[in-house]
């Protein structure tokens, strides 16, 4: 319908279409509309799309962060009102200020909150699969670019959203590729056979506080140096047949480290937007169910510890974009919280009464919540930012009145590259971090200048208590005397635990400490100090025979490097229990240049050294991969891409050929369970209409693989068996070891993710370059009694539990946790814990390193080493 209007505002509107043209629709561009049946668009797709929205509207700016890990482009549509955009540079400064409250002055507070915009970020489809999200990005966008209606103005005028299309587009590419390939086929809507993330899968969003990922590491930038956001919403998808859509308050349990007033802020935002949905008729909605607050390092549950209220959906899915019908009767789904999601519940007042579930279903639910929730941000703008700035100061607060004041980070470490790590991932995050210019005094110990302090009076400490501290789950039990309600994730991850790392609380104050300030805006690297570790300054003579400690992870990437160019390396053995890597003959010009950025200990070697050793060699390396795809199997080659291991990927049907087994040294078979890894896929034939797989994808490594893999150790290959892996290889050849947790019920003991104290015997070349004492971490994993065969590692006899849960520590106290058990001319390694476990385990890393190593070394004689090479 045409309106007269005055005819100013015409020719307002008139100039503004010209610089702007009417945004175009996602349909127009797609030639579908967004949640269309059995219709997807892929990634580049939808960055054409938000292209094309860029240029034809001035409410959104897409900003590149950087690439995904795969290269393509990783984005925020920045979205708010022309006149907000003018002045991006002032709201942004004040953002900076509110997150800091010390860089705000009380006098002008008042006009940050009214100058101030509330800044919340809508992070789609981090899980590939759980695909609307990616989809309903195009609509909410064009829905803002191009709405005239009072709620949208409001939005636009309040807030500054940032919209991730994807946090992770390399898996939008690869499911939505997948989808359309075997549409109209049997195996369409399938989940495709590969990790959608190319390291992680799944655990791409179990990486926000170790920031291995590319992704993960620019948006936490993103989020902490820059746009600050007061709320962050994290859209998801979860099974098919129960409730309909998750929105906050969240079940228990609750961190500790998380202020009240965030999750109040939670119920607040929750309340009104669950609201909301029931008005528009939406039904199946579930609140307080199933998903918790108690891990850190999920995308929405890291920001708890920064300050911001952190928000998840979860909507049933149907099959990508295939619709699904789904029988009143069928609708299943309890779990924490939730008896059934039939019966009506306060916490579910109104069941879904089944039917068709589609894309458009999924779209429309969280584009309701979507614009609930801006909505709610836009009217209590004020309060947001207000609040924003009080969390801050309250953390600060509390930074100065209770215990512990500060963590201390000794300059000696065992681990030099390891400690590096940490300070560089905490400064990521947003910490401020000390180096003491002088000697100074805390809780009585005397350190030196140089030493790193963590002051918890700053706005992120939550942040640091929540990674430094020791957690305590607590104990939640299904009925008394029952089993233990387990938690959505790990129960124990204390960070500088699992890296190994030396660290003190502090209870009292740090008085006189004289120090520089490391953050991200000034310093945003702690370059450990040169001449101590760092590789740079070192008093090399120039010689032929040097020695590397093996203590800094990083010699591993030195000899890596050195064997690449055909260096000698030998590991000393005779030196228990520091034992040394001795490089001999080697080009000192390849040397530097190999140990360029790298935090290693290199010294000058005598020729003429005595004993035995063992020289390395590059191992020739394989990795299982199934095609029911293992986030543990990822993250193996994440970690040894780090390392500079080279490696090649053994896929069930190779395995099943059995042409592997002359070609390898030793071959990895991270965590993944038995039956899957003998079955693999169930076969395209099945009966079940439940993701069929094309033939190639189907069956495991089977009876006939299994046989091939004895042949490849009975030869002389090295076999490492990683968790739930080693039950399938003691199980069918009968090795000389018992897993004594193996059947045990979940009452009699549980340690669903954990950090567990290991014993090291440091004499056995698997152990080489590892303290005598070892954090694992374990997760209702392995403890063996071992017949024939030697152990590596041990759980302690006293309680071994560091962090986290453990019931039933009897069963494993005293047991083995890593042990060498012959096989002919070969042998197998049992991980009875997960050493690589989401790139996080530094700690126990070379655990798995020395191993392949020692799969390719020969035994020889210190003296014959340092001649070259033949
Ligand atoms: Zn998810």
């Amino acid at each position: 319908m045409k309106k007269i209007l005055p005819l100013s505002f015409c020719f307002f509107s008139f100039l503004a279409n010209l610089a702007f043209p009417q945004p175009p629709s996602p349909e127009s561009q797609l030639g579908f509309p967004v949640g269309a049946d059995r219709k997807l668009a892929d990634w580049k797709e939808i960055m054409n799309y938000f292209a094309l929205l860029d240029k034809a509207s001035d409410r959104l700016q897409v900003v590149e962060l950087g690439k995904s890990t795969e290269g393509r482009p990783l984005v925020l549509a920045v979205m708010t009102s022309p006149q907000n955009f003018a002045r991006l540079a002032d709201i942004l400064n004040i953002q900076r200020r509110l997150a800091d409250p010390r860089r705000v002055h009380p006098d002008s507070l008042a006009s940050y909150l009214r100058r101030g915009r509330a800044v919340v970020m809508i992070n789609c489809s981090i899980h590939s699969t759980e695909i609307a999200a990616s989809q309903m990005a195009m609509e909410l966008a064009y829905k803002l670019a191009s709405g005239n209606d009072a709620i949208t103005q409001e939005i636009l005028d309040n807030v500054i959203l940032l919209l991730s299309p994807s946090s992770n587009p390399d898996g939008i590419q690869l499911v939505v590729d997948w989808y359309k390939k075997y549409l109209g086929t049997p195996y369409e809507g399938s989940g495709p056979p590969w990790l959608y993330h190319p390291y992680a899968g799944h655990d791409d969003n179990r990486d926000w506080f170790m920031l291995n990922l590319a992704e993960t590491k620019l948006i936490t930038a993103a989020l902490y140096q820059k746009w600050f956001p007061q709320i962050l919403y994290d859209v998801h998808q979860m099974g098919e047949k129960g409730p309909r859509f998750f929105f906050p308050p969240f079940y228990e349990v609750s961190n500790p480290n998380i202020d009240p007033i965030l999750l109040r802020a939670i119920m607040q935002i929750g309340g009104h937007v669950t609201t909301d949905l029931a008005a528009q008729g939406f039904t199946g909605v579930a609140t307080e169910w199933t998903f918790d607050t108690w891990w850190h390092g999920g995308m929405r549950s890291a920001p708890y510890f920064h300050n911001v209220v952190g928000l998840l959906s979860e909507a049933a899915s149907c099959k990508l974009a295939t619709p699904v019908e789904i029988k009143f009767d069928d609708i299943t789904g309890g779990g924490r919280g939730l008896l059934n999601a039939r019966d009506f519940q306060t916490n579910f007042p109104e069941p879904w009464k089944g039917g068709w579930w589609r894309l458009r279903d999924i779209v429309d639910l969280e584009l309701s919540a979507s614009y609930s929730l801006l909505t709610l941000a836009a009217r209590y703008r004020d309060q947001w930012l207000h609040n924003f700035y009080r969390l801050g100061q309250r953390a600060i607060e509390k930074g100065k009145k209770e215990s512990p004041r500060a963590y201390v980070i000794p300059l000696q470490q065992h681990d030099a590259a390891a400690t590096q790590k940490l300070l560089d991932i905490m400064l990521l995050q947003g910490t401020e971090i000390l180096r003491a210019k002088k000697d100074f005094l805390a809780e009585g110990a005397t350190y030196p200048a140089g030493t790193f302090v963590i002051d918890l009076a700053q706005p992120y400490r939550n942040n640091v208590v929540a990674l430094f501290e020791k957690q305590k789950y607590p104990e939640k039990r299904r009925y008394p005397g029952g089993p233990l309600e387990p938690p959505y994730d790990v129960t124990g991850w204390t960070l500088p635990l699992q890296m190994g790392i030396e660290y003190f609380a502090c209870a009292q104050e740090i008085k006189n400490l004289t120090a520089d300030t490391l953050n991200a805006f000034n310093l945003p690297t702690a370059q450990l100090p040169a001449g101590q570790f760092a590789a740079s300054n070192l008093s090399w003579e120039k010689g032929e025979n040097f020695i590397v400690s093996a203590n800094s992870l990083d010699a591993y990437k030195l000899v890596n490097r050195l064997l690449k160019k055909n260096q000698s390396v030998v590991w000393q053995r005779d030196k228990v229990p520091d034992k040394n890597l001795l490089l001999a003959q080697t080009d000192s010009d390849e040397l530097a240049k190999a140990a360029q950025n790298l935090n290693v200990n290199i010294s000058n070697a005598a020729a003429t050294n005595q004993g035995n050793g063992l020289r390395l060699k590059r191992p020739r390396l394989g990795i299982y991969r199934s095609y029911a795809p293992s986030a543990d199997e990822g993250w193996t080659r994440f970690v040894l891409d780090e390392f500079e291991f080279d490696y090649k990927v053994l896929e069930d049907g190779d395995i099943r050929r059995g042409e592997f087994v002359n070609q390898f040294d030793a071959i990895i078979f991270p965590d993944h369970r038995d039956s899957t890894i003998l079955f693999g896929r169930r076969s395209a034939d099945d009966d079940d209409d439940n993701n069929k797989y094309p033939s190639e994808f189907t069956g495991g490594i089977g009876t006939l693989g299994l046989t091939y893999m004895r042949r490849f150790v009975e030869q002389g290959g090295t076999l490492l068996a990683f968790d739930d892996a080693t039950r399938l290889f003691i199980r069918q050849w009968a090795l000389p070891v018992v897993n004594e947790l193996d059947g045990v019920k979940a009452a009699e003991f549980s340690a669903p993710g954990s950090l567990l104290r290991g014993i090291v015997d440091p004499g056995h070349p698997i152990a080489f370059g590892m303290p005598r004492e070892s954090t694992l971490f374990f997760g209702n994993s392995g403890a063996f009694s071992v017949k024939e065969g030697r152990t590596i590692v041990k759980y302690p006899v006293q309680n071994p539990l560091l962090s986290g849960w453990l019931q039933g520590e009897a069963k494993m106290q005293g047991k083995a946790a890593l042990v060498e058990t012959p096989l002919g001319r070969g042998r197998v390694i049992l991980f009875g814990f997960r050493p690589q476990h989401r790139g996080q385990t530094y700690a126990t890393f070379k655990l798995v390193f020395n191993s392949l190593w020692y799969a390719a070394a020969d035994e020889v004689s210190l003296g014959k080493a340092v001649t070259a090479e033949e």
